[in-house]
């Protein structure tokens, strides 16, 4: 039985949208072995936590991925969720720098000189012509990773939202609310005058709630079942809770895409890997499966036979 799992009320007004995510055991899956410091890994697991919130607010029917390039000690990071919960992440530092910033700002981790980029990519289950990938780029601002992602479902998707974001080594905790479009909720609209009163009440939920949950410590959403924030934070409110979902640590790496990947570096490239190592030895970058091509493998990929052994991964 996994604690992995992603939930969703609504306040039974209809104005407010809240998502909760806590990951344990996923996370230890994207931890193992990396031995990043501290807020390297922290910056990662909230990258992974906002990466589920939006594909499960998004509801987009294929993998919703979170990536930054960054120019400072943190070169690349990336965060996957498919449209059923699985996630993966990777994160890359720049070999060159032993020692970080202790600090946890998001600035100096990725944008110290500017030309970090934060991207969304929704990229679809099926791709096609009228089906390639979409790609928002998102204003690196700000302290922390949710400010970014706030800005970006403001400008991309018109949703006001809060995210809530905090991980260390054991777990990491996400907490989204999202104000909801008037026509989209509840509220009776009879005349102009209640409609007035309707509106008001809806602002008025939402500042609420976004008052309430800013009270919340990042140690206090580390160390508290999600359940129980949401019960503890909103016990005067009327809100509907919908079915838990589970959320797994997933990776879509297989021979045959590190196959075509090989095909595409070219095979000058591979023969001078072969004539070096004597092998052609990739590792996944999200589960560290290794992929192990040897000159006769290596040798199929450009002539003849393009249907590989498929019992050769190594772990
Ligand atoms: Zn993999």
């Amino acid at each position: 039985v996994t604690d992995d799992h992603l939930c969703r009320y609504m306040l039974a007004s209809g104005t407010v949208r809240i998502e909760t995510v806590r990951i344990e055991t996923a996370w230890q899956s994207i931890r193992q072995g990396r031995g990043h410091p501290p807020n390297v890994e922290r910056l990662l697991g909230e990258m992974v936590a906002a990466c589920a919130l939006l594909s499960a607010n998004l509801k987009f029917d294929g993998s919703v991925v979170l990536q930054i390039q960054g120019d400072g000690p943190v070169r690349l990071a990336v965060a996957e969720c498919f449209a059923d919960l699985g996630v993966r992440a990777t994160i890359k530092v720049d070999e060159g720098t032993d020692v970080y910033p202790d600090s946890d700002d998001l600035q100096a981790l990725v944008n110290p000189g500017g030309r970090g980029r934060c991207i969304v990519i929704l990229d679809p289950k099926t791709r096609g012509p009228q089906r390639a990938p979409y790609q928002g780029v998102v204003p690196l601002e700000g302290t922390r990773l949710a400010l970014a992602i706030e800005h970006y479902m403001l400008h991309s998707e018109q949703l006001e939202t809060r995210l809530w974001l905090a991980a260390d080594a054991e777990r990491i905790t996400g907490v989204l609310l999202q104000r909801l479009p008037k026509s989209g909720g509840t509220i009776a609209t009879e005349g102009d005058a209640s409609s007035a009163a309707s509106a008001d009440e809806h602002l008025e939920d939402w500042q609420r709630l976004c008052i309430l949950t800013d009270t919340l410590t990042d140690e206090e959403l580390l160390t508290t079942a999600p359940g129980d924030l949401i019960n503890r934070l909103f016990w005067e409110e009327s809100i509907r809770m919908f079915d838990p979902q589970p959320l797994r640590f997933h990776c879509t790496c297989s021979r045959q895409k590190v196959a075509d990947m090989l095909r595409m570096l070219g095979e000058a490239e591979l023969d001078a890997t072969l004539a070096e190592q004597g092998k052609v030895d990739v590792k996944c970058d999200y589960c560290a499966q290794r992929f192990v091509f040897d000159a006769v493998d290596a040798r199929s990929l450009f002539h003849g036979d393009t249907s590989l052994p498929s019992s050769r991964a190594l772990h």
